[in-house]
């Protein structure tokens, strides 16, 4: 979405927002798919000649466990901070989105925070256990049949007690 801030950028004033984008077209790792748009809101404000951006933007996601490789659903919320300017010399600066002929483009701004709030690491709950290198079970989902001879520090220890 495109925001006419034209109204706001001279004088103080604040210009509400409030749109969906769609983001299944696009891919990225540990997502599997996206179960919601994404949905943002907030406002820019002019405030002291400074146009800031704040609001809020949730979406929930299909992602990947990156440990065990189940699926699950994620619902995310996302601080929307920005700061906009129409003067053409902050477009030096990566941290202050330019303006347009007095129009903001929000799409840009809620991708880009999308984006930075994406985890390094994906795990369907904290202390995953991922699979057994052996068998491939789901952890998870119970211990499996496996020999605990694969646990080397076991076998260390039997070592040690039999010398
Ligand atoms: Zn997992
Ligand atoms: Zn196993």
């Amino acid at each position: 979405m495109r925001l006419d801030l034209r109204g706001i950028i001279n004088e103080a004033g604040t210009a509400p927002f409030d749109f969906e984008t769609d983001l299944s077209g696009m891919s990225f790792d540990s997502i599997a798919g996206f179960l919601s748009p994404l949905r943002a809101s907030g406002r820019v404000t002019n405030s002291a000649g400074v146009l800031t951006l704040t609001g809020k933007a949730s979406v929930s996601l299909l992602c990947v466990c990156d440990r065990c490789g189940a699926e699950f659903r994620s619902d995310r919320e996302i601080e929307l901070n920005a700061v906009l300017s129409g003067e053409l010399q902050d477009r030096e600066n990566p941290d202050i989105y330019p303006l347009e002929d007095g129009w903001a483009d929000l799409d840009e701004i809620v991708f880009t925070a999308f984006v930075f709030s994406l985890e390094s690491k994906t795990l369907c709950r904290e202390g995953c256990l991922g699979v057994c290198p052996g068998c491939g079970k789901n952890l998870n989902d119970g211990p499996c049949a496996c020999k605990p001879e694969a646990d080397s520090r076991l076998a260390v220890l039997k070592q040690l007690l039999s010398e």
